[in-house]
């Protein structure tokens, strides 16, 4: 088990091991907004737990169970911004996505997947959600002073 914030040094080494040939401590502290000594401890356990090969000054390389979990990590995240999306909440989908992602069981992550894709293969029934859904917000707005 990783904590949430390993979870998210791993997901983002997994963003930039798609598009970059080698991944730079500098890369990951410009993402997640972090400094280069807490990328590099970050990077230590990453590297004790087995889910990336580091060596301080080297090359940062996922290994197959950080490369696995990786995927994993990216896929959750996309689904919970779809989740949010599809169910036409107002908030930061972005961030409200990268703050929940770590506290939802496996079970539940599945079942919202098997919301979303209910959805995506029943267009005319969310459309009625959508519909259901704007009338909602549009009462509370009469309602609101
Ligand atoms: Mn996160």
């Amino acid at each position: 088990m990783l904590t949430p914030s390993l979870e998210d040094y791993l997901e983002e080494i997994y963003r930039l091991s798609l598009s970059a040939e080698s991944i730079r401590v500098t890369d990951i502290s410009n993402k997640l907004k972090v400094s280069l000594p807490s990328v590099s401890k970050a990077l230590i356990k990453l590297n004790d737990k087995d889910y990336i090969n580091y060596e301080p000054y080297g090359n940062i390389r996922l290994t197959l169970k950080g490369n696995a979990f990786g995927k994993f990590l990216v896929e959750r995240n996309q689904l919970l911004q779809e989740f949010l999306s599809l169910i036409c909440s107002k908030c930061d989908i972005s961030v409200e996505a990268e703050a929940m992602e770590h506290y939802l069981s496996k079970a539940t992550i599945d079942a919202i997947q098997g919301l979303v894709r209910f959805f995506k293969d029943n267009p005319d029934l969310y459309q009625q959600f959508r519909f259901y859904s704007e009338s909602r917000s549009a009462e509370a707005e009469d309602r609101s002073p």
